[in-house]
């Protein structure tokens, strides 16, 4: 297997894979958006709730909520010391208290944990008007987006390089990989080969020169794309999911003993 890595930021990370097969990909897919576990409201008190909102609404939206994930100071319950009753080490509270008028933002949620914060703080979760109040106290545990949505960490998906060459009598090579960016991994002579392939059609298209032939693509070869939700950085949800794969396999390993 080779990996090689493109892009890497906090917010998006864009590596290419080769020497797997198919079902390889598309099981670390899998991986990156269902089995990697972060932080999400799971428990909802409600005290007072005189807002427009059910209190079955105003739960589902806190639930969805984007909370930064402190992965080495949390357990799964199912895998925590508790057995899952509920402890300092896989349970989260914040409280949320308001009085109308006022429309109330994630960022009014106070946590005891202070790594345990929304991301987004201007997140609205209702409006209250005069006299209209809101008192929930959450519970927020890890969770993996094989259980629910709300524990998918992100984005993840790949696709295929593509071989393009290019008719370059009116326009010269510089020119279109100047035009064509990061969109470019390799380039000899007029032949290029591209992370996008439509993208690339387009620049060329818009500088004025046209593909000679059809492009020809790599099914050998994934480029992945990662774009967490902002519970992890890009590399923190690559980590995780390969421990999590490697977990897997061990216990498969172990079963077949
Ligand atoms: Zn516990």
């Amino acid at each position: 297997m080779k990996l090689k890595a493109l892009n890497m930021t906090d917010q998006k990370a864009q590596f290419l894979l080769e020497g797997v097969s198919i079902s390889y990909a598309n099981s670390l897919r899998r991986y990156f958006i269902n089995e990697t576990p972060i932080m999400a409201i799971e428990d909802v008190e409600i005290a007072d709730n005189s807002s427009i909102l059910y209190d079955e609404s105003v739960a589902l939206r806190l639930g969805l909520l984007v909370l930064e994930t402190d992965r080495k100071s949390y357990n799964l319950p199912s895998a925590c010391k508790c057995q899952g009753k509920g402890c300092a080490q896989c349970q989260a509270i914040l409280t949320l208290k308001a009085k109308g008028p006022k429309t109330v933002y994630a960022g009014d949620m106070k946590s005891k944990d202070p790594k345990i914060k929304p991301v987004h703080p201007k997140t609205p979760i209702v409006k209250l008007l005069e006299g209209q109040k809101l008192e929930v106290t959450c519970t927020a545990v890890l969770g993996v987006g094989s259980t629910h949505a709300k524990w998918s960490p992100g984005h993840a998906y790949y696709n295929h390089p593509a071989t393009v060459t290019v008719d370059t009598k009116k326009v010269d090579t510089k020119k279109i990989a100047e035009a064509a960016g990061d969109n470019v991994m390799e380039a000899k002579g007029d032949t290029f080969t591209v992370l996008h392939v439509d993208q690339f059609i387009s620049v060329i298209t818009a500088l004025g020169a046209q593909e000679k032939g059809t492009p020809v693509v790599d099914q050998e070869r994934f480029v992945f794309t990662i774009e967490p939700w902002g519970q992890l950085s890009s590399y923190e949800m690559v980590q995780s999911a390969i421990d999590a794969f490697n977990h897997d396999l061990d216990q498969f390993a172990e079963a077949l003993e």
